[in-house]
């Protein structure tokens, strides 16, 4: 652990949650050939090293997992034992709510303001949810009585929401408690056991999960954490003892995991990446979007699958909206993500901030104009790229239809309605959007976009209940609200015969 430049050192119960190590069948292990390193993006500082889990791991991790399904308590529980220990969950989790936005701050660079949200106070939300999820059963009931089938024989059927068994939790780097508590939560809540793979560039807000999950007695080998790299992910998806992968990363890696998953014919749930619309229709107040606009495409560094990064403006309104970003932009605090008053920190890594100038040089090259951008030199030490906006292309340019993942934002203008949602559907994505405008109207396009989500006027705050899932691209199945939680069961029909009841006459 080291203490970074910034001047901010971790505390001691942060340091004690981040104790390195890999957790296999209720066991630490912190052995092991290869460390990793994990990097303070915000100071480019080691903040301490983790041991690398191989094949060898997996394959133990797995066995633990599927040990703990097959004959181990968790599954058998009562829904309000299981419920029980889920709300423990949340509660300890809530009691370390301090660290654990301090470690979104160390760990993924995220302001600390946001932080509170993003690593803290959501994930808790989200784990409330799942407690109360664990108890009422996938659609409100773990099993249903069919009504009584008339015919040659009466016979009665049950139908029983079995959990499906292990799953393979694998998650991005952008915001980790969250994706947790998304699909680790939602797994443990149907009665399932788990391997939990975070990406080796944020792996410690697993590793305080884990210990915290520990803390409240979920049973050995019930959660079982490997922190490995390409060939661990592989050897977990292809393992014959994983029944589903729940995995949430790019459409490359997603492609792969698939891929690897099909073999065993698993189930699979991908949660991938997005090129998201933000469209401002006639008749919105047009300076009323510009700041929240922005902000979308700029929070925690553009780092966001549901980030709207292409922005649809009306033609004449084009001028006034990009004069108002540039104000805006011009506005925006870059820096220290420990400074409450900073909108943007640094991106998780040198080689992000590399791809996403590639993709911007490669825009300007190809006559991109620079729209806005935060004015000054980033910071010197760490991973910063400065909030840009920019104009001057078509909606099927490579910056229009690749994911950056940093703050980078497009602005498209459009001539009519029909148009703007055109635009908006030129995509091979189809995760989040957000819609500007008379409400009346602003629902008539939200129907006609092909999208998961989608905002109109700033929409609502953050909905444990409702699912996250997307066209095309963005998403193979659903995760949260009912949609999710059914992804983690298997149904099972049981039927059988009741004897002399009821036969149709001169049947026999
Ligand atoms: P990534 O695809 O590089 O990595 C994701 C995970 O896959 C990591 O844990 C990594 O270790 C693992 N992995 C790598 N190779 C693997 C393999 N062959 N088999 C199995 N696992 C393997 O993604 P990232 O850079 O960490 O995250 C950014 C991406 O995640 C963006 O595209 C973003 O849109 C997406 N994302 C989507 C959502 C959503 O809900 N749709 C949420 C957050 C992030």
């Amino acid at each position: 652990m080291s203490t970074s430049t910034t001047g901010h050192e971790m505390s001691a119960e942060l340091r004690e949650l981040v104790t390195p190590g890999n957790f296999i069948g209720g066991r630490w292990r912190d052995d092991a050939d290869e460390g990793l390193e994990v990097i303070d993006p915000a100071t480019e500082d080691v903040l301490t090293q983790v041991p690398q889990a191989g094949v060898a791991d997996v394959l133990a991790a797995v066995a633990a997992a599927r040990e703990a399904f097959d004959n181990g308590p968790w599954p058998r529980m009562s829904p309000r034992e299981r419920s029980a220990i889920m709300a423990r969950l949340a509660e300890r989790v809530a009691a370390h709510a301090e660290p654990l936005a301090e470690l979104g701050v160390f760990e993924i660079g995220s302001p600390i303001t946001l932080s509170r949200a993003l690593h803290a106070g959501g994930p808790i939300q989200f784990l409330e949810y799942w407690a109360d999820m664990a108890l009422k059963g996938p659609h409100g009931r773990f099993q249903e009585g069919l009504p009584l089938a008339d015919g040659p024989t009466v016979s009665a059927s049950m139908l029983f929401q079995e959990p499906v068994g292990v799953v393979a939790s694998i998650i991005a780097y952008n915001y980790p408690l969250m994706l947790i508590a998304f699909k680790v939560a939602g797994a443990l809540a149907a009665g399932c056991t788990t391997v939990l793979m975070p990406s080796p560039r944020a792996p410690l807000s697993s590793i305080a999960f884990t210990r915290i999950a520990e803390e409240v007695g979920i049973p050995e080998g019930v959660i079982n954490l490997v922190i490995g790299g390409a060939d661990a992910g592989q050897a977990l998806t292809e393992h014959p003892d994983v029944d589903m992968v729940s995995f949430t990363g790019s459409v490359a890696v997603g492609r792969k995991v698939m891929a690897q998953a099909a073999n065993g014919l698993k189930r699979v749930v991908l949660e991938l990446g997005g090129k998201s619309p933000n469209i401002v229709l006639p008749g919105a107040d047009v300076d009323a979007t510009i700041g929240p606009s922005i902000l979308r495409f700029t929070r925690n560094s553009g780092q966001g699958c549901g980030a709207t990064t292409r922005v649809l403006v009306p033609r004449e309104e084009t001028e006034r909206w990009s004069e108002g970003a540039r104000k805006f932009m011009d506005g925006l605090v870059v820096g220290d993500p420990w400074d409450e008053r900073t909108d943007v920190g640094p991106l998780i890594r040198r080689e992000q901030v590399r791809s996403v100038e590639g993709y911007v040089d490669r825009a300007l090259e190809d006559g991109a104009e620079v729209v806005a951008q935060t004015p000054g030199a980033p910071p010197e030490r760490g991973f910063y790229f400065m909030p840009s906006l920019f104009g001057g292309v078509d909606n099927d340019a490579e910056i229009c239809q690749e994911e950056l993942f940093g703050p980078v934002g497009v602005v498209i203008p459009y001539d009519t309605v029909d148009d703007a949602v055109r635009l908006a559907n030129a995509t091979r994505y189809g995760l989040n959007a957000t819609v500007w405008g008379p409400t009346d109207e602003a629902m008539r396009v939200a129907r006609r976009i092909r999208s998961g989500t989608v905002a109109l006027n700033g929409g609502g705050p953050e909905r444990p209940d409702a699912p996250w899932s997307g066209w095309g691209e963005s998403s193979v199945g659903a995760e949260r609200g009912e949609a999710g939680f059914a992804e983690f069961f298997q149904v099972k029909h049981v039927h059988w015969p009741l004897a002399g009841i009821g036969k149709p006459p001169g049947v026999r």
